[in-house]
C-alpha cells in the first residue's frame, strides 16, 4: 500500500495558518487504508460530477468526477464547534486535502428549528480559521441538506410505489411496545400490510396538512424481527408544523436524520461518509435505504459508504453543544468564545493556533474504539508549536520592586541604561531574531517570590549577601528589604555590580547561580494578565450522567495586574508570547488595546496538570 504524499512545513514558520499539519510523514490509520484500497481498486474512478448535487440523471449528465474522493463534514447549525469537532474537521479535510479530493461542508438543517445565523458564519469561520476551505478550483462546495426536501420526498414516494415504505398511524406508545427490544422481536404493525396505493395517498394527506402532528408518521418497510433494532421498521417522515429558516411553511413533513443523512451524501457523491461510533448501527439502514433508492435508479452509483470512528474524549473538558450551551446561557463562562471554553473560537481566544490543533488530530489519530484523551496532550501540542514562533518577553505578575542603592553614585543620577535581548532564541536557520529594547535603571520590578529574607535550603534567588543577574542586564547583590506595619516587604534593596552588564566584555567575570526576571519602571507597563485554568476540577465532568455544573473550578479564572516589558506592550491583538519563565500569553483578540494591554494564558511552560 502506498504512503500518502508527505506534507510539507510551510515555509514561513511564523505564519498563522499553516497549509498542513507539520508532520513530514503522517502515520496511517484504518480510514487512510480504506481509500487507499478504494483508490486502488477504482471503486469511485467511474463517477461523474455535474458540478452541483443531484440525482442519478442530474449526475449522469456531468463530467468524470476530477476528485478522487469526496468527504463531507455536516454539523448542524445549533451551536459553536468544539474541539471534537475540530478533530472531525481535520479528518474530513485532510483526508481530502492528502488523497486529491474534495471535502463538502453541509450545514444539516433537517431539523425545522430556527437556525442561527450566528452558528453558521462562526461555523464557517472556524473552518476557514483551521487552515481548510470548501472551495475547489473555483467550485464552492458549501451546501444545505434543506436544499434536498424535494428529492427527499421524491424518494420517500418512490420507496413506497416500490412496497418499501407504508404510512403508520400507531401512537407512539403503541409503536414504542411493538418494536419489541434486544431480547424479543418486534410485532408488525396493524398498518403495515397496506397497498402503495393506500400509502402513497396517506402520505399525500400528510404533505398536504390533513392531518395532525404526530398522527402518523412514514415507516420503512425492512424486518420487524431484525436484530438491529434500527431495522424494525425505523420512521423515515413525521409530520411538524414548523417554518423552516430556509423553506419557510412549504413543508409540514420531515424526513428523520436517519433518513436524510444517506441521501444527502448520495446527492452530493461523497465517496467516505465518516462519522462518529455511535452511528455504527445506523449503518445497515444507510446501505438499506442507498441500495433502494439505487435499484429504482434515483442516485447514482455506487452509493457512498459510512466509517465510523471514535469521537474525541478529553479530559477537564465537556464536548456537547448543548451542555456548551448551558455554561453560556447561565453565565458560567462569558461566552462561546470564553478563553476556558473549548469551543473553537474558545480555544483561539485563548491562544490555540490553527497547527497546534491540526498536529493534535494527527497525533491522537483515528482509531475505532472509544477512550480518553488527555488534556496535556493539546496543550503539548501548543507548546511545541509556540516554542519556536513565540517572542519571548520579561513580564512581572506578582511584583514588588526592587531599588538599587548605589545606581546614582555608580551609573550617574537618573541614568537609564539601554539594554537588549533576542526575542527568539532560536531563529530560522538564516535569519536573525528580532531584537527587543528595554532600558534599567535605579528601580526594577521583581517577582515577589524571588526574594526571601531566610531563604529555604537550595534557594538561589535574592536573599541578604546573594548575587543574582537581572537577565540581559547586571549583575546585583542583595542588601536586604524594607516592610510595612504588618511585615510585608514593600522594597527589595541590592547594589548594582558594575562592568557586569550582559553582552559587555568580561559581564561574566562575576559568577551567579540564578539570572531573574524583571521589568524596568521607567518603562515597564501595566497590563491586565488573565491567568486561566481548567473549567472543571473532575476529569470526567459528565460521564455517567455527572452534574457537571458541581465540578465547576471556582478558580478557573485569576485577574493579576502584571507590568511587562515594552515589547510586550506594542503586542496586537492575537500576537503570542512566551512571558519567560511564566508561559505562553496571547493578546486578547477581544480586549487588548494599546492603551490597555490584557494577555490571557495560553499555556504554561511544561505540563503541570498532573501535579
Ligand atoms: P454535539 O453533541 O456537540 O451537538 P453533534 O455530533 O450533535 O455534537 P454535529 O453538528 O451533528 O454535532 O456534528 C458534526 C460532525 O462532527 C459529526 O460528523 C459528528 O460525528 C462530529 N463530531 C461531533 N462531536 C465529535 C467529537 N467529540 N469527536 C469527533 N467528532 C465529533
Ligand atoms: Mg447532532
Amino acid at each position: 500500500m502506498s504512503t500518502p504524499s508527505p506534507a510539507t512545513t510551510p515555509a514561513n514558520p511564523a505564519a498563522n495558518a499553516p497549509a498542513a499539519a507539520p508532520e513530514a510523514v503522517k502515520p496511517s490509520n484504518f480510514l487512510r487504508q480504506i481509500i487507499e484500497s478504494d483508490l486502488e481498486k477504482g471503486t469511485y474512478a467511474n463517477r461523474r460530477w455535474a458540478g452541483t448535487p443531484g440525482d442519478a440523471a442530474h449526475q449522469a449528465a456531468g463530467e468524470p468526477d476530477p476528485a478522487k474522493i469526496r468527504t463531507r463534514f455536516p454539523p448542524e447549525p445549533n451551536g459553536y464547534l468544539h474541539v471534537g469537532h475540530a478533530k472531525s474537521i481535520c479528518i474530513n479535510f485532510g483526508l481530502a486535502r492528502d488523497y486529491g479530493g474534495v471535502c463538502h461542508l453541509r450545514f444539516d438543517d433537517t431539523n425545522p428549528e430556527k437556525e442561527d445565523t450566528e452558528y453558521v458564519n462562526s461555523i464557517k469561520d472556524s473552518v476557514q480559521w483551521l487552515g481548510f476551505s470548501w472551495n475547489n478550483s473555483g467550485e464552492s462546495n458549501l451546501y444545505q441538506a434543506s436544499d434536498y426536501f424535494g428529492f427527499m420526498y421524491r424518494a420517500a414516494e418512490a420507496l413506497i410505489e416500490a412496497g418499501h415504505a407504508y404510512v403508520d398511524e400507531q401512537t407512539v406508545e403503541q409503536m414504542r411496545i411493538n418494536r419489541g427490544d434486544f431480547g424479543k422481536p418486534g410485532v408488525d404493525s396493524p398498518f403495515r400490510a397496506r397497498t402503495p396505493v393506500e400509502n402513497l395517498a396517506k402520505f399525500r394527506e400528510m404533505r398536504d396538512g390533513l392531518h395532525e402532528d404526530g398522527s402518523m408518521v412514514l415507516r420503512a418497510k425492512i424486518d420487524m424481527a431484525s436484530p438491529n433494532i434500527n431495522m424494525r421498521d425505523p420512521a423515515i417522515y413525521r409530520i411538524r408544523r414548523a417554518t423552516h429558516h430556509n423553506t419557510g411553511d412549504t413543508w409540514c413533513i420531515y424526513p428523520m436524520y436517519t433518513y436524510a443523512h444517506p441521501i444527502e451524501d448520495a446527492l452530493e457523491q461523497i465517496t467516505h461518509s465518516l462519522c462518529t461510533l455511535e452511528f455504527e448501527d445506523q449503518r445497515p439502514f444507510y446501505d438499506w435505504l442507498l441500495e433502494r433508492l439505487t435499484e429504482c435508479g434515483l442516485l447514482a452509483s455506487p452509493p457512498p459508504r459510512q466509517y465510523e470512528f471514535a469521537r474525541l474524549n478529553l479530559t477537564y473538558v465537556i464536548t456537547s453543544k448543548r451542555k456548551l450551551a448551558q455554561l453560556v446561557y447561565d453565565h458560567k463562562v462569558s461566552g462561546w468564545d470564553d478563553p476556558r471554553m473549548p469551543t473553537i473560537v474558545g480555544l483561539r481566544r485563548r491562544g490555540y493556533t490553527p497547527a497546534s490543533i491540526q498536529t493534535f488530530a494527527e497525533r491522537i489519530g483515528v482509531t475505532k474504539s472509544d477512550s480518553w484523551i488527555d488534556y496535556s496532550t493539546l496543550e503539548g501540542c501548543l507548546r511545541e508549536d509556540l516554542e519556536l514562533k513565540a517572542h519571548r518577553g520579561m513580564a512581572v505578575l506578582n511584583p514588588v520592586k526592587l531599588v538599587l542603592t548605589n545606581w546614582d553614585e555608580v551609573m550617574g543620577a537618573g541614568h537609564l541604561e539601554p539594554c537588549a535581548l533576542p526575542a527568539l532564541p532560536h531563529p530560522p536557520e538564516g535569519v536573525d531574531s528580532p531584537v527587543r529594547h528595554f532600558t534599567i535603571g535605579k528601580e526594577v520590578w521583581i517577582e515577589r517570590e524571588d526574594f526571601e529574607e531566610a531563604p529555604p535550603k537550595g534557594y538561589k534567588r535574592l536573599f541578604p549577601g546573594n548575587k543574582v543577574r537581572l537577565k540581559g542586564g547586571y549583575v546585583i547583590e542583595c542588601t536586604g528589604a524594607n516592610k510595612d506595619a504588618n511585615g510585608v516587604i514593600t522594597e527589595v534593596l541590592a547594589t548594582v555590580v558594575p562592568d557586569t552588564k550582559s553582552g559587555t566584555p568580561g559581564a561574566d567575570t562575576v559568577k551567579v547561580k540564578a539570572a531573574i526576571t524583571w521589568v524596568g519602571v521607567a518603562d515597564g507597563v501595566n497590563a491586565e494578565v488573565r491567568m486561566y485554568d481548567r473549567l472543571f476540577l473532575d476529569a470526567h465532568p459528565d460521564a455517567g450522567g455527572k452534574d457537571f455544573i458541581e465540578s465547576l473550578n471556582p478558580n478557573s479564572l485569576k485577574v493579576v495586574t502584571a507590568i511587562v516589558e515594552p515589547s510586550l506592550a506594542n503586542a496586537k491583538p492575537d500576537d503570542k508570547f512566551q512571558f519567560e519563565r511564566h508561559g505562553y500569553f496571547v493578546a486578547d483578540r477581544i480586549d487588548h488595546k494599546a492603551e490597555k494591554p490584557v494577555f490571557n494564558l495560553a499555556v504554561g511552560l511544561k505540563d503541570s496538570w498532573g501535579k
